[in-house]
């Protein structure tokens, strides 16, 4: 995702009560920073944070978190979330890069959703790509008994290469669309990449894959 630097970034970050700046001090402690039980799901490049906003208010009883590698890119999605009234409070982000994603969490995730993850094209980058075995390895880790993997691209390599990683690894699809608008798939949230390929009347893709 390109983006104008932010000027104030790390002011913005600095005093945001939505950004967690030690997550790795709350390994096997999310509840206790929730205050509850409920599930917790999470979006690994959540952009500036539509997505993961417009669920944190739609579903109070799941906890939300949103990761984000880039400081501009979450200082947006900061101040986009701290302008509105309420904030929910089942809502937090992290800036941190996904490879670090086993050592903030363990046994504690239900749901991953990928939302237009860079597709790395190139086959000497194929491990970066998050839906790679190596990712997939590290979200055993995270997952606690529910294990499901919500995941949306325009890039059909992406897709295609998910597909096979993901059934290789003993997980079953749910939900399959290669035309999510042109489908029977209710209560879509849409990111704000989905919206600018919507326009443009770019096909999106759409799984759900839970893990046996
Ligand atoms: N989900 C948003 C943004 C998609 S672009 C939307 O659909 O509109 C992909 C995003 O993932 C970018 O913001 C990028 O900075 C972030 N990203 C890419 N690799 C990442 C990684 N390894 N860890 C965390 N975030 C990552």
């Amino acid at each position: 995702m390109r983006l104008r630097n932010v000027k104030n970034k790390e002011e913005i970050i600095k005093s945001s009560k939505l950004l967690i700046t030690n997550p790795k001090d709350y390994i096997k402690k999310w509840n206790v920073l929730f205050s509850n039980d409920n599930p917790i799901y999470i979006e690994i490049g959540m952009g500036k944070g539509d997505f993961i906003l417009e669920n944190a208010l739609r579903y109070p009883n799941i906890n939300f978190i949103g990761i984000e590698k880039y400081d501009s890119i979450i200082a947006r999605a900061i101040q986009k979330i701290e302008n509105i009234e309420n904030i929910p409070n089942n809502l937090r982000l992290i800036r941190m890069d996904a490879k670090e994603i086993d050592e903030v969490f363990k046994n504690e995730i239900s749901r991953i959703y990928l939302n237009f993850s860079d597709p790395w094209p190139k086959k000497r980058h194929s491990e970066r790509r998050l839906t790679s075995v190596s990712f997939l390895k590290k979200y055993d880790n995270i997952f606690k008994e529910t294990k499901e993997i919500y995941m949306k691209t325009d890039n059909v390599q992406l897709f295609e290469y998910s597909l096979v990683t993901l059934s290789n690894n003993n997980y079953i699809f749910m939900k399959i669309s290669l035309d999510l608008h042109n489908s029977d798939i209710e209560d879509n949230i849409m990111t704000e990449y989905e919206k600018k390929f919507l326009e443009k009347n770019i096909k999106i893709n759409y799984l759900e894959a839970k893990k046996k």
